[in-house]
């Protein structure tokens, strides 16, 4: 096997309060390389009582431990040791979570890249967070003040674990926060290797801990626990109106990265060389387990055939393979449960529209998770395959006539997370990123994405925004201060 594939079963435990333990049940449940359906890793069930222990944790580093008292020169300074440390061991954790995701290894390596800039990025902000005097008209001096709001609740999913993680943990620590990290079932392994830099970075026990664990179990007790102050998740549309749900009772600030249907509009105009490329980019990277995949593709009526059968064409070459091999553009999909999903929206597809390439997997290949990439055309906006997301490598076709018509369907989705649109009209592309009610718009490309710019969703996609200092901004409470500056009395009675 590449790259001295580790065949035992590795046992985990999990971080919290600085220590690596078990959970109070003493369960595990087992992690899988989906590649080979093989079991890899064993790690703790944690349930509601682990959490309690990791809450208190972040809570007392939050009020009375070292973190409380530190600079945000000095936080800014463990970020960026975090980012040398994943630098130092960037092949290991890239090998790592391309074996546990089944992504190709050379996106595995830019992920892990980004992992590192986040922290950097993070690193920088820590220093830039400000507060404003208030103009008010009285002789006083009215402030605003930026403070952490406390112990942070982070749910992240399965499809880019370890930079999920840097996302969420990177803004909370720079704002001084604490946190207690709940990776997907499916790929918590990167999570916690990282976790065993902690200490060496200099984080105090408690400021970060990992639990591992499902959903109901695991993930809702974070949710509902009345001394986590904030839930940051990013997850399915439907966990996330749970979570809106769960946390009303303690009335806990909740940010949302949720799925989308992302429309990749190409007009007629555009470079059609670059189109197709762009288009089979959009939504089969990272086997289309992405929450901005162009998993609509709008194509103008006069190039529609044609660009069928060119996207058709070049999909079919594709290599799919074993993730660890470097030429491999698509790896398996993350999970059987995946797998099984992803095939019933095939079925669902083969129905609704015309398949011009995939609907099923490679031939060639006897094990794994595998699903080849799919095209359906002449797909109505109205199938669900064009309105729900599949999050796997499915692509549904739709034709339009016009610039309005295109609009018209690109926002006609419950979703509003991302979309694209390539023309070379610069005119035409400006009437796009106004019309278009989705949080990320690309011109002539898709998917690009950067610490330093905000991302999140419109609609049903969430609500608040990750990354630049608009992620920093979800982790800080605003504190009016009032110093009146009369000395003789209010006078009112
Ligand atoms: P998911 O099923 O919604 O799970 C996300 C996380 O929530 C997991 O850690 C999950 O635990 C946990 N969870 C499930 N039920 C919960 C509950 N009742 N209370 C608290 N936590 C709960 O999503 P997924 O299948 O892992 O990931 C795919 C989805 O994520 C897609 O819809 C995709 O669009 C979205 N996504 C969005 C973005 C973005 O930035 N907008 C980025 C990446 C992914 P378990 O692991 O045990 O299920
Ligand atoms: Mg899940």
């Amino acid at each position: 096997m590449p790259g001295g594939v580790q065949t035992e079963v590795k046992p985990y435990q999990m971080f919290i309060n600085g220590e690596w333990v078990g959970s109070k049940s003493a369960k595990t449940f087992p992690v899988y390389d989906p590649s080979t359906e093989e079991v890899i890793a064993q790690v703790p069930d944690a349930s509601a009582e682990d959490v309690n222990r990791a809450v208190a944790a972040a809570k007392a580093a939050f009020e009375e431990g070292p973190w409380a008292s530190t600079t945000a020169q000095e936080r800014g300074r463990v970020l960026f040791r975090l980012a040398d440390k994943v630098r130092q061991n960037l092949a290991a954790l890239a090998e790592l979570e391309c074996r546990n995701t089944g992504k190709p290894i050379v996106e595995a390596e830019f992920d892990l890249n980004d992992v590192a800039t986040c922290f950097e990025y993070y690193g920088g902000q820590a220093t830039k967070v400000v507060g404003y005097v208030n103009p008010v008209p009285d002789n006083a001096m009215s402030l605003s003040l930026k403070e952490p709001v406390g112990v942070a609740g982070q749910i992240i999913p399965w499809n880019y674990p370890l930079l999920m993680a840097a996302w969420k943990l990177a803004p909370a620590l720079a704002a001084g926060c604490t946190c207690v990290l709940k990776p997907a079932e499916q790929t918590p392994l990167t999570a916690l290797e990282f976790a065993k830099h902690f200490a060496d970075c200099g984080l105090p026990p408690g400021v970060v801990n990992v639990v591992t664990g499902f959903g109901e179990t695991c993930g809702a007790p974070i949710v509902q626990h009345p001394d986590v102050n904030k839930i940051a998740f990013t997850g399915s549309a439907a966990v996330g109106k749970i979570i809106v749900k769960q946390a009303a009772d303690t009335v806990k600030r909740v940010t949302l990265e949720l799925g989308g249907k992302s429309p990749n509009i190409f007009f007629a105009d555009a470079d059609f060389e670059a189109a197709i490329d762009g288009a089979l980019f959009g939504v089969f990277i990272n086997q289309g387990e992405v929450c901005s995949a162009g998993s609509r593709i709008l194509v103008q009526k006069s190039i529609y055939r044609k660009f069928v059968e060119a996207m058709t064409e070049k999909a079919k070459k594709i290599k799919l393979g074993p993730p660890l091999e470097r030429e491999t553009k698509m790896g398996p999909l993350v999970s059987k449960e995946q797998y099984e999903r992803v095939n019933e929206y095939v079925a669902i597809g083969k129905k609704e529209a015309k398949l011009a390439s995939g609907g099923g997997r490679p031939e060639q290949i006897g094990k794994g998770y595998y699903v080849l990439p799919t095209i359906f055309y002449d797909v109505s906006n109205s199938a669900r395959i064009a309105r729900e997301e599949i999050f796997g490598p499915v692509a549904a076709v739709i034709p339009f006539e016009d610039e309005k018509d295109a609009m018209k369907i690109a926002n006609d989705s419950p979703y509003g997370l991302a979309a694209a649109v390539w023309t070379r009209d610069i005119f035409k592309a400006m009437r796009a990123v106004k019309s278009l009610r989705a949080g990320i718009v690309w011109v002539n490309h898709m998917q690009p994405t950067y610490v330093e710019a905000p991302w999140g969703g419109y609609k049903q996609s969430g609500f608040g925004r990750e990354l630049g200092p608009w992620g920093i901004e979800e982790y800080l409470e605003t504190k009016q201060v009032h110093i009146n500056l009369n000395e003789a009395p209010i006078g009112w009675y």
